[in-house]
C-alpha cells in the first residue's frame, strides 16, 4: 500500500507599513531559499511567487508596522489564518524609522510632505505588530539578518526554538578586532546597548551604531547615555540618538523620552 504523502508546512509572507527590505533578504538568502522551498509550501508571497493560496497557514512572516485602520483590522484576520506567527525586521517588531510620527503630529507631516494631504488616511501613530495581536516571535534588525533568518526558517520546520543572539553589538566588534569608535575615535556609538545580528559593519567603517537591531536584553541605555553627554553630546543629542529605526521599543523610548526631558530647562 502506498504510504500518503506528507503535507509540507505551508509558510506565507505578508506585508504592511514597511521599505520591503526585509522581505528583499528573505529573496536574498538564494540558495537557503531555494532549499527551504523544497520543504515547504510558499503559500502567500507577493513579492516571490503569483499564485496566493488561501489560509490557514503554518508559518506566517510579516514585515511592516501597523499605521493605517485598515492594517488594524488586516493584521487580526493575518493572525488568525496563522499558526505561528513571527514577526520581521525593526517595523514589524517597533514601529520602524515611521514611528518617528509618534512624537510629532501627523497632520503637520502629511501637510509638509503631500500635495494634497486630504487623500491621506492614516493614524497618529506607527505601532508593532505585537500592539495588536500574539506574537510567537520576534526577528529584529533593519533588515534582518539572512543568517537569523535561514536559521529561523529552519528552526520553526524542525520545531525548535530559533536562536538569536542576546549579547552587544561590542562582542561582535571584538571577535573581529575591530578598533572601538568610541574609545578610540570619541565617536558616540549605541553598540553597547544594541542587540548583535550585523557583524558590527558600522564600527568596522569607523562609525558608530545607531541601533538597527534594537535594544539587546540587559541594556543600559542611561548609563550609555549619560556616557555620551560626559563626551561632550547634549541630552536632545543623546535623545535622538536612541530615536532611530528602533526607537520606539520599549527601552530606546524610554531612554529618549527621559533624555528628552532632561533637555527641557525645569
Ligand atoms: S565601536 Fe561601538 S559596538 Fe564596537 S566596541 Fe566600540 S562601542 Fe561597542
Ligand atoms: S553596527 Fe549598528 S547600525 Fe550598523 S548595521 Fe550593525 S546594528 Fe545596524
Amino acid at each position: 500500500m502506498a504510504t500518503p504523502k506528507k503535507r509540507k508546512p505551508s509558510l506565507a509572507v505578508f506585508k504592511f507599513a514597511s521599505c520591503d527590505g526585509c522581505q528583499l533578504s528573505l529573496l536574498d538568502c538564494e540558495d537557503a531559499v531555494l532549499a527551504v522551498a523544497d520543504a515547504v509550501e510558499i503559500a502567500y508571497f507577493v513579492e516571490a511567487r503569483r499564485q496566493a493560496l488561501a489560509g490557514p497557514y503554518d508559518v506566517t512572516l510579516v514585515e511592516g508596522s501597523v499605521t493605517t485602520e485598515e492594517e488594524v483590522e488586516r493584521i487580526k484576520e493575518v493572525r488568525r489564518q496563522s499558526g505561528l506567527l513571527v514577526t520581521i525586521g525593526a517595523c514589524a517588531t517597533s514601529g520602524g524609522i515611521q514611528a518617528l510620527r509618534n512624537w510629532a503630529d501627523v497632520g503637520e507631516f502629511t501637510r509638509t510632505v503631500y500635495a494634497s494631504p486630504e487623500y491621506i488616511h492614516t493614524l497618529d501613530r506607527s505601532r508593532p505588530i505585537s500592539d495588536f495581536v500574539p506574537v510567537d516571535f520576534e526577528l529584529r534588525g533593519c533588515p534582518i539578518s539572512k543568517q537569523q533568518l535561514v536559521d529561523l526558517v529552519t528552526s520553526l520546520l524542525i520545531g525548535r526554538k530559533p536562536s538569536v543572539p542576546e549579547h552587544a553589538v561590542c562582542n561582535e566588534c571584538k571577535r573581529q578586532g575591530t578598533v572601538c569608535v568610541m574609545v578610540a575615535e570619541g565617536v558616540p556609538c549605541l553598540g553597547p546597548a544594541t542587540q548583535a545580528g550585523c557583524g558590527a559593519i558600522c564600527p568596522a567603517y569607523n562609525r558608530g551604531c545607531y541601533g538597527c537591531f534594537g535594544p539587546m536584553d540587559l541594556s543600559n541605555p542611561a548609563a550609555l547615555g549619560a556616557r555620551f553627554i560626559a563626551m561632550g553630546q547634549t541630552a536632545r543629542d543623546v535623545s535622538r540618538a536612541f530615536r532611530g529605526f528602533n526607537g520606539y521599543s520599549a527601552v530606546f523610548r524610554a531612554a529618549s523620552e527621559q533624555f528628552e526631558k532632561d533637555a527641557i530647562p525645569s
